[in-house]
């Protein structure tokens, strides 16, 4: 990190029992329209992909290994969504951070959407997006298969 002062974004849950800093800048959103994606967020995640070291939380926070290489974390108290992770491979260094955390998304963009073609027929995010097929996705990345 250079500079003299990195900027700091401070997030919380609903109830304010998890809170969370992140040093430096949040990037951009993407959202993921896979299957457990979809059942744990109840809609679509979004997530900021945050290196673990520039992030800094606090608070009652339970995870659940959604699969043998990734992790889905939320405020036991009050139950808003924290981070996804993986647990393993390139991913496993960064927090995807939910970025419902931050007041206004701490103005984030979203920019990405993977699992594109998996968006429920009504629910289409518009825009100008990178949007990453189920097929592109699952040959670039560690997956589960969505058997549910
Ligand atoms: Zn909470
Ligand atoms: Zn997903």
């Amino acid at each position: 990190m250079s500079g003299t002062h990195a900027e700091q974004t401070k997030g919380r849950c609903l109830c304010g029992a998890v809170t969370v800093t992140v040093t430096g800048p949040l990037g951009d959103i993407s959202a993921c329209h896979c299957g457990p994606c979809t059942r744990w967020s109840g809609s679509v995640l979004m997530g900021l992909e945050i290196p673990r070291d520039r992030v800094v939380y606090d608070g009652p926070i339970k995870t659940y290994a959604s699969s043998s290489f990734a992790q889905r974390a939320w405020c036991d108290t009050c139950g808003t969504a924290v981070w996804f992770t993986d647990t393993e491979g390139d991913g496993a260094a960064c927090l995807e951070l939910a970025p419902g955390l931050f007041d206004g998304f701490g103005g984030a963009q979203l920019t990405r959407v993977v699992y594109a073609d998996q968006a429920p027929e009504g629910v289409k995010l518009a825009g100008n997006l990178d949007r990453v097929t189920k097929a592109d996705y699952e040959a670039a990345n560690l997956h589960v298969e969505d058997t549910q």
